[in-house]
Order: structure tokens, then sequence, then C-alpha cells
């Protein structure tokens, strides 16, 4: 077998800060590190020496072509290719070139990306600017070799129009406020922080074959019908089992795909529902972490192609299984390598990392509706608050250790003591005694502290993490300045630090919930709490409009007014588009593929019928299977008639808010109206009958 060596290949496909001091002049290097460093624009000039040895470097990985790749507001990373080629020359030669303003800046003729009425379409002027803190890099797929250039885009009138300019001026928003509070705790070397993010990615692996043949999974890339198989997840065999050999194959693919391309890869196994499966890379700065799990969830993509297989990243491509999410890891990192929660081995005594994490409890009490909007997908709606977890309430699991320590700032206005780990006992002379954490886990909670950072696991499977980053980096930021307002002015410092964090406990002690977040009576108390359980994407969009949330993302300069009503805006025709094509994808898959195979088995039945009777016999249970196969046909006709006119009603429904509400509160009900007697049919309809694959075979048969 091929050995790989990760060190060997690994970043190979980059152009790395070592690959950069290697090619560029030292002046250069140092200009380009000096710009960053000051968040300084750089000169042309000096883009042109490094663009030149960027197109040297990519040219000898085998690359044709360049591209700027960006996050428009469709959520999928969009790119638009260029080859190197020059105009031929006087004798018929062509050369290649690629100029720092090629590299800098890039103008997608991007007139039909989603804008919220941002730019007209008549106004086409979209500009990509590149992320310079995000490595470039090449690909190699089908298309050959591409050198791909992170970017930010803007509107011609300077708006920003995707995930990555928001999410990098929240990093700076972040960094500023955090270093303003570290000063006050007498911190005097710290010169950045910058939020740390780990991304964990589930999705699904079915065949292609079977994949085919299945037109919803084609266009809403989720079921729309589907019995349950007569085996789920319930004997919990496939989380952590052992992964089949042909989904082992593909990992080692991804693996060295993603190592080459500079990708961290390091936790893959199998996850709770069968044919699910989870990846995760090591943590880095938020800004690289979301382009690499969008360069992940691409691969993922890519390499089950080349395997036969197709990967689902929808979060609920199945009913009744598990869905897909991304737990997005997140914790404050200076550039001296201080983690900000870290809680060390004494948290009661750690002040600094009290009052963050106190801020923290703060931030997510206040906007736990932001919070929430942040992974509101209409896929995701199957997930939060639906029939799984976690729950669409944002709450804050601390564990036993931290959660006492709060307990005792809100009784004392201080703390005394922090509960220890202790020991676990093996029982075994074979097997050492271990070391226990202080706390255990909670896997119900959507935002929980795990270890020196937080989880926040509500994010869907295919959505970018840039979102929920924006979010907590700009809500931490503004409970940062509030706390180092006070503790500015206050005369006896120690003091202030434990009035304020007794005072946060104390006033947000409602967010923090150590229960089973899953469960009804946790509905119940959370509402009781007064916390917003915002159900669907429709209702929790509607936070974007409110006016603490437009007031602090103009405060903090990370999305204007009007970048923000258009995301709102966005965000509402995104969802009736998705439920649109589900609608339409099950009116065609019922009309042509499901009602005819049924009125062709009940004729089949009829036959029978009449046959057995001819020879003489009782032909009472095919009779009665035809008139429960008739009966639902019947349904299914009605339910279907239904819902072709609840889809023709919202196409006139104006464009928007109310557009989304009518697709969430009237046409999703008659998908599901039209669903039920299907899926009821499929159960007893011969199989050889059925006119696409069942749940058992694009689970069980990869
Ligand atoms: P868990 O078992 O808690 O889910 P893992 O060690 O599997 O944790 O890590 C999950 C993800 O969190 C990984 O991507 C990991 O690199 C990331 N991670 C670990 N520590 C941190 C941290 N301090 N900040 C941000 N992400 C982190
Ligand atoms: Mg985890």
């Amino acid at each position: 077998m091929e050995k790989v060596n990760i060190p060997e290949i690994f970043a190979e496909d980059v152009f790395t800060d070592a690959v950069m001091q290697q090619r560029l002049p030292k002046s250069i290097y140092k200009q380009f590190k000096k710009s960053i460093e000051e968040g300084k624009d750089l000169d042309l000039a000096t883009a042109d020496v490094i663009a030149n040895e960027i197109r040297e470097w990519a040219i000898g990985k085998g690359a044709t072509h360049f591209a700027h790749l960006f996050q428009p507001l469709t959520g999928v990373t969009a790119e638009k290719q260029d080859s190197f080629i020059t105009a031929p020359k006087a004798d018929g030669s062509v050369l290649t070139a690629f100029s720092g303003k090629e590299l800098i800046k890039g103008e997608p003729d991007g007139s039909s990306f989603p804008s919220g009425g941002l730019r007209a379409t008549f106004e086409a002027r979209g500009y990509t600017v590149w992320d310079t803190t995000s490595p470039v890099f090449v690909r190699h797929d089908a298309a050959g070799t591409t050198l791909l250039i992170p970017t930010a885009f803007y509107s011609y009138n300077g708006e920003a129009l995707d995930q990555k300019a928001p999410l990098l001026r929240s990093m700076q928003v972040i960094s500023d406020s955090s270093i303003k509070l570290l000063r006050l705790f007498g911190n005097t070397s710290a010169s950045r922080v910058a939020p740390s993010v780990g991304a964990e990615q589930e999705y699904f692996l079915v065949d292609e074959e079977t994949f085919l043949k299945r037109k919803d999974l084609i266009y809403a890339g989720r079921t729309l019908f589907g019995a349950a198989a007569p085996k789920g997840q319930e004997l919990d065999d496939h989380y952590f089992g052992t992964i089949r050999q042909r989904v082992a194959g593909f990992m080692k693919d991804v693996n060295e795909e993603l190592w080459k391309a500079g990708v961290t890869s390091k936790t893959q196994h199998n996850e709770v529902a069968p044919a699910q499966h989870e990846i995760a890379p090591i943590y880095a700065n938020a800004n690289v972490a979301v382009d690499q799990n969008q360069v992940v969830m691409q691969t993922l993509k890519r390499i089950a192609c080349r395997h036969d297989m197709k990967c689902l990243l929808h979060e609920k491509p199945f009913a009744g299984v598990n869905g897909s999410g991304k737990h997005n890891n997140w914790s404050l990192v200076t550039d001296k390598g201080e983690n900000l929660l870290e809680p060390g081995s004494r948290p009661h005594e750690n002040k600094q990392f009290l009052l963050v994490l106190a801020c923290i409890i703060k931030a997510v009490d206040k906007y736990a509706g932001l919070l929430r909007e942040s992974a509101a997908d209409p896929g995701n709606d199957h997930r939060l608050g639906a029939n799984e977890a976690p729950p669409a309430i944002i709450s804050i699991f601390l564990g036993s250790q931290l959660e006492d320590i709060m307990d005792q700032y809100v009784a004392s206005g201080s703390a005394a003591t922090s509960i220890k780990g202790g020991v676990l006992a093996t029982g075994s002379s074979a097997l050492r005694d271990i070391s226990k954490d202080a706390t255990d886990r909670n896997r119900t909670s959507p935002f929980a502290f795990t270890g020196n950072k937080f989880e926040f696991r509500m994010v869907g499977s295919r959505d970018s993490i840039a979102s929920p980053n924006i979010v907590l980096n700009t809500i931490v930021a503004e409970a940062f300045d509030d706390a180092s307002e006070r503790l500015a002015q206050a005369e006896d410092f120690d003091a202030a630090v434990d009035a304020l964090i007794a005072e946060y406990a104390k006033e947000h002690k409602r967010i923090i919930f150590n229960g089973d977040g899953y469960s009804d009576e946790w509905v119940l108390e959370a509402e009781k709490r007064g916390l917003p359980n915002l159900k669907n994407m429709v209702d929790a969009t509607e936070v974007l409009g409110e006016a603490d949330v437009v007031a602090l993302f103009n405060k903090y300069g990370v999305l204007t007014p009007t970048e923000l009503k258009a995301r709102e805006e966005v965000k509402y025709e995104n969802y009736s588009k998705v439920i649109n094509i589900e609608a339409l994808t099950m009116i065609d898959m019922a009309t042509k593929q499901i009602i005819p195979a049924v009125i062709k088995y009940t004729k089949s039945l009829a036959d029978t019928v009449l046959a057995v009777k001819a020879a003489g016999c009782d032909a009472d249970v095919q009779a009665g299977i035809l008139a429960q196969v008739s009966d639902l046909l019947k349904e299914a006709k009605a339910a279907l008639s239904e819902l072709e006119k609840v889809a023709a009603e919202a196409a006139q429904q104006e464009e928007g808010k109310v557009q989304a509400r009518f697709f969430n509160e009237v046409v999703f009900k008659a998908m599901d109206a039209l669903r039920a007697p299907v899926d009821k049919l499929e159960m007893i309809v011969d199989k050889e009958a059925w006119p696409m694959p069942s749940y058992g075979d694009l689970l069980f048969e990869v």
C-alpha cells in the first residue's frame, strides 16, 4: 500500500508563509507582512512582485487558471476562472501573466448574486478584494489546476455582499475590545486577539447511482418522500462504528487532498445515523477556518464523485434519522498564545477568565435571538426546534465546576472554591486510574463550554460558519467594552471585577441550563425564563430588523443598517425559493412518478382479483389491498391538488417576509399532507413497482 507522509505533503498546494519568505525578495516580504500587521493597503508595485512569484509557483504546480474565491450570500463559494494566457505576440506565441492588480482586485460580473436590493440588475459591478490573511492555494480537479485567491466581495458602492467582509470587520472589533480589557488587567504585551475556530462537519454519503434515481435529492438535496427503513439508528451501532471500506477509501483521499491544501484534517468517524460521518480539522484563526470549511465541503463533494458516491450536506436529508450540523468551536487567543477562555487549574481565582466568561454569558443572553438567527437556514428548520437536537432555544452549558463558581458569585459576590475532577478508578490492575475532567459534557446544549472554548452546535451542515462567528465576535466585543468602561472608572479594580462578575451572573442566570435540552420540560421552563424560542427561519430572520441588533452592528461598523437590511431580505428570499423548489419537486415526483406507478399497481391488483375470482378462489386479501391502495391514492391526489394550488398562491404573495411566511405556514403544511399518504403507499406497494430507491437502499447500501 502506498505510504502517506503527512509532514511531507502538508500544505504542498499552499503558497505558505515559508514559501513566500523563500521566494520573495526580503524587502517585499517585509512590506507585505507590515501591511498585514498595520492593516495598510498593499502598494501596486509590491503586489506586482508578489503576483509574479505566485504565478511562477502556481504554474510550477501545473496551474493554468486563477480565480478569486468569494462567499456571496448564497452560502456557497463562488469563483470565476481566468487563465494566465496573454494575447498572442506578433509571431503567434503566447505567454502567461498575472499582475498585482489581478491578485488584489477582481471584478466578477456578479449581478445575479443575491444582494437584497443593494444593487439592481443593471448595476452589474461588484469587486472581490484579496484577503491577505488567508493564504492562496492551488486546487487540482477535472478542470486541471487552478490558483485560488480567498477574497471578500463588495458592491460598486462599497457595501459588503458576502460573508467575508463582515467577518473580517468583526475580527478587528473583537481584537480591539479584547485588548482594551486585557490592558485593564495589566497585560501590556499582547497586541492582537484573534478568535480561534474549529468546525466539526457532519455529512452523509450515498451511492451515486441510487442518488441519481431520486429527483428530490437531485433538486432539493434532501428526500421529500420516503418511508422509514426497518432499521434506523436505534441500535447506536453506527456511531463510532467500524468505517466501511468504501467510505474508508473516500476518507483517505479526502484527508490527503485536505492536507495538501493546508487543511489540518484531524478527526474522522461514523456519526449517529447510518451513512452519516464527521470530519474535523484543527482550529485556526476564524477567517482561515471559515475558508477552510468551504474547502472541506467542496473536497467532500468532489472526492465523493471520484468514489461513485454523493456527499449530502443538507441538514436533514432523511426524515426520522439524525440530521447534520456543524459544531463551531470558538475561543479567543492573543498573539502571545494566551487563550482567554482557559480557566486554569483554579478557575475561582482566575478573575480575568471569570470576567470574560461572565461577559460571554451576558452577550449570549442579550442577543440569544441573533445567535439563533446566525444558524437559520431552511434545512436547519428540520433540526432546530423540530424533531431533534439542538433545540431552537439558545442556552449555555457551563458544566458543574463553572456553574458552581457562578452560583457562588450570585450568592455571595465572590467565589472561594473550584470543584475538582477527581480520579476515575478503573478497577483493574491492567488499567491505570485516570484523572477526570472537572465537568461532564452535555450534548444537548446548543452553546456549551468544553474545557477552553465554547462550542456552538446549532450551525447547519451546509452553511458557512461565517455568520455565527460574526455574531459571536460582535456581541462579545460589546460586552467587553461595557465591562472595560465600568472597570476604567473603578477605584478598587479587584472589587469592581468581582462586582461585575456577580452582576452579570445574577442578571443573566436564566440563559444557563445544564439539563436535558432535548426535553419538553425545557421548552416550558425556557418560556418561563423568557428565553426566545424561534422555531423557524422566518421567525429567526425577523431578529435582523430589531433595533438593538441594527444598532449593535452599526456601532461596531460590522454591518451598516443597509447591509443588514439586505441580508434580511436575502434570507426571506432564500427561504421562499428553497421551499418553492421543494414544493415543485414534490409536485413533479408525485405527478410523473408516484401516482402513475400506483395506478399501474392498482391495475395489476385488479387484474389479479379478477383472475383469482375466475379461478374460483377467494380474492379478499387482494381486494383488500386494492381498496387500501385506492384510498391512499385518492388522498394523495387530493393533497397534490392542494399543494399545486397553494404553490401557485405563494407565487402571488408580496416578496420578502410576507411570501416567506406563506411558504412556511401554508406551503410547508401542504407538502407534509402529500408526503403522508405517499409514504404509507410505499409501505404497501410492491417494491418492484415503486418508482424510486427506498430509505433502506439509500442508507444501508453504500
Ligand atoms: P470536542 O471533543 O470537545 O468536540 P475536539 O478536540 O474534537 O473537541 O475538537 C473539536 C474542534 O474544536 C476541533 O476542530 C478542535 O481543533 C477545535 N478546538 C480545540 N480547542 C479549541 C480552542 N481552544 N478554540 C477553538 N477551537 C478549538
Ligand atoms: Mg465537539
